[in-house]
């Protein structure tokens, strides 16, 4: 078992850290949290006093923290006693050009480091059921992998540096457009006299169907139980949903890409958010539809 560093114990690191000192190993924690620090003493972890102190030594350092200013700044702080041949594992959701100069500055060092950002939720990080996105060199993945496969059910290899996080973006872009697609058609379906049941038994097995649509539907009462069913709270917040947009329209600025689709569901989602909705499920964008 290994001496593991896990900076970033929020919502999805909380549960992250906690299965990796529940397969075993020596996992020494640190937060700018004192309550997140706490929970993860609670779950097994070790407390450090600072995310250098939890790197010191460590095999392998994961971070899961909130975007990429703050994984560049731990990064540039904290690897001081990390050993020749660590790999740094960042989970977190951030820009591929930060995901890159992480991995350069890592390599100078004489250190490994892969992103790895991930798909599911709060409930999959506590599960250990995320799947990972992994961007990265052959040596880099072969490190990581162990480590990512006890907190998730899939390690999928991307491609080289920041490949994990040009994937989680392009992913998110779809999810973000079509979960407002999904939600004006059932908005049109109500006024058009359409029942949402009927629709949803539908479109379901038709072509509109989609991941929003089966598996995360924004009405209440309709499909499996989704945050909708609990006024929008819980699930994934818009917040973040708009956090990846911004990332996705950026990155496809940089590189010259089009996309339409994903730009108004940006500009659609920081108007949800400038209306205070920040927190809400990202699927309770259907009830400015109506
Ligand atoms: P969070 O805000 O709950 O947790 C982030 C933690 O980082 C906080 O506890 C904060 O105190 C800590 N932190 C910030 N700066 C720090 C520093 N310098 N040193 C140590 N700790 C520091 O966020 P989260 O929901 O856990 O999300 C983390 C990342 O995962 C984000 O990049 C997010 O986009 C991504 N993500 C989240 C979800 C989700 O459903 N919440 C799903 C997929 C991906």
């Amino acid at each position: 078992m290994a001496r593991v560093g896990f900076i970033g114990l929020g919502n999805m690191g909380g549960g992250m850290a906690a299965n990796l000192a529940k397969a075993g190993h020596d996992v020494a924690a640190f937060d700018l949290s004192e309550e997140a620090l706490s929970r993860a003493e609670a779950a097994g972890c070790r407390r450090a006093d600072s995310a250098a102190a939890a790197a010191d030594g460590a095999e392998a350092v994961v971070t899961m923290l909130p975007a990429g200013t703050h994984v560049a700044h731990v990064y540039a702080d904290a690897l001081g006693g990390t050993p020749p041949g660590a790999i740094l594992i960042d989970c977190s959701t951030i820009d591929v050009a930060t995901a890159r100069s992480v991995a350069q500055a890592a390599q100078a060092r004489g250190l490994q480091a892969v992103d790895a950002p991930v798909s599911g939720g709060i409930a999959a990080a506590n599960a250990g059921t995320l799947t990972f996105m992994v961007g990265g060199t052959d040596d880099g993945f072969a490190l990581a992998e162990p480590f990512l496969s006890q907190m998730g059910k899939a390690v999928i290899r991307a491609g080289a540096s920041g490949a994990g996080q040009a994937a989680k973006m392009c992913n998110n872009m779809i999810l973000g457009a079509t979960m407002v697609a999904t939600c004006e058609a059932f908005a049109l379906a109500e006024k058009l006299g359409l029942d949402a049941r009927s629709f949803y038994d539908i479109a379901s097995v038709s072509s509109g169907q989609s991941w929003s649509m089966t598996s995360y539907c924004p009405v209440p009462g309709v499909g499996p139980t989704t945050p909708a069913d609990n006024g929008y709270q819980g699930g994934f917040a818009a917040a973040l949903m708009l956090k990846d947009l911004r990332l996705a329209v950026a990155a496809a600025e940089d590189v010259g890409a089009q996309v339409p689709m994903g730009a108004r569901a940006r500009e659609l989602y920081e108007a949800f958010v400038a209306d205070g909705q920040g927190t809400t499920d990202f699927s309770g964008i259907i009830r400015t539809l109506g």
